[in-house]
């Protein structure tokens, strides 16, 4: 696949972009102008511009629809050069305004899932995008991409932080080369500026890839995908399991350069009588004993053709309230934009059906 304007760090495109300054003025006009065609860039010259056009294509993606939940959620598709579709979701955390009519129309903080492949190889059963099986990585530039595209569809200043989530189609760890391009490249001052400290990279658990970041040391934060206390039920929620147990993942998470601000994230789906119990919240603690943890304790959302089911709200809170007694950090989460079906991979199944 040809490079784009995007794939490229800033001393990459020094390096290739001579005068060298007008890297710099590319990246601007990319990264806090959010410029999506070379003829928007005023103080480029025409012949560079028309080199840029032939060498380093612009163009490489559109947003195919929008959905909008009554909280304020955004959930984007793009669609690729090679025609290829994932979605990125914008999240509104805090700070919401609203106009007359009660909806959310501005928010103070925003977070971004991002997807990092168009489908997965990780197989989660209770995941809509492992349906549809792997298809290929994204790039560096298609995942920066989602971005700077979510930053001026909602009228984000360049110097209004947000944060991202790596948790959208796909497991980031897989597709680690581009990742760490990707990570590069938003969060260069002159690039998106957007701090590795403001950045999470969920996994659902590849423990040699864990062990391979942390030694890079990039500052990013950590979430995982833990979902089951015991190796047999989580083999059956996640069959990557099988070759990364959970064992492993502990062990590469206890070896894991945090930032001493922060917790590592347990991301744990509650599904009805899976894993909702009293016996599983209690081996729950006693995992991440050593670990400075913060558990998230997610509803899980039923689709169409799941055989799981949703917990009661009394279920979770008990499951709360137990972590909590055990001085476990752990919170519920919020399920935003339920009405879009926010789960990760559903808006993508719906534009395939024609059903959107
Ligand atoms: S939940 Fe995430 S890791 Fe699991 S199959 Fe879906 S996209 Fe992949």
């Amino acid at each position: 696949m040809k490079k784009t304007i995007y794939d490229y760090s800033l001393e990459e495109l020094q390096e290739k972009i001579k005068p060298s300054f007008r890297a710099k003025q590319i990246y601007n006009w990319l990264y806090k102008k959010y410029a999506t065609k070379y003829d928007e860039m005023k103080n480029i010259p025409k012949d560079l511009k028309l080199s840029l056009t032939e060498n380093y294509p612009i163009d490489i993606c559109k947003i195919i629809s929008i959905e909008k939940s009554s909280d304020g959620t955004k959930k984007y598709l793009f669609q690729y050069a090679d025609g290829k579709t994932a979605e990125a979701v914008l999240l509104l955390m805090k700070g919401k305004q609203k106009d007359e009519e009660g909806n959310i129309i501005k928010s103070e903080k925003y977070t971004f899932c991002v997807s990092s492949q168009v489908g997965c190889k990780v197989g989660c059963t209770f995941c809509l995008t492992a349906k549809g099986g792997f298809v290929r990585n994204l790039t560096a530039g298609e995942i920066v991409t989602q971005i700077s595209y979510l930053k001026k569809d909602n009228n984000i200043a360049e110097n209004k932080s947000v944060n991202i989530v790596y948790m959208g189609m796909g497991e980031p760890l897989d597709n680690f080369e581009n990742l760490i391009k990707a990570i590069k490249i938003i969060s260069d001052l002159d690039g998106l500026a957007i701090s590795t400290r403001r950045q999470t990279i969920s996994t659902s658990g590849i423990s040699t890839k864990i062990e391979k970041l942390g030694k890079l040391d990039l500052g990013v934060q950590l979430a995982i995908s833990l979902h089951a206390v015991d190796d047999g039920l989580r083999s059956e929620l996640i069959p990557m399991n099988k070759a990364y147990n959970i064992r492993s993942i502990i062990d590469a998470v206890k070896n894991f350069p945090i930032d001493t601000r922060k917790k590592v994230m347990f991301e744990y789906l509650v599904i009805k009588d899976k894993n909702d119990d009293i016996k599983s919240a209690d081996k729950l603690v006693k995992l991440l004993n050593g670990i400075d943890a913060k558990v998230n304790l997610i509803f899980f959302n039923p689709f169409e053709g799941t055989t799981y089911e949703r917990p009661s709200k009394n279920t979770m809170m008990r499951f709360q309230e137990y972590l909590l007694a055990k001085g476990v950090i752990c919170t519920i989460r919020e399920s935003k934009g339920i009405d879009i079906s926010a789960a990760c991979g559903q808006l993508k199944e719906k534009e395939q059906n024609g059903n959107s």
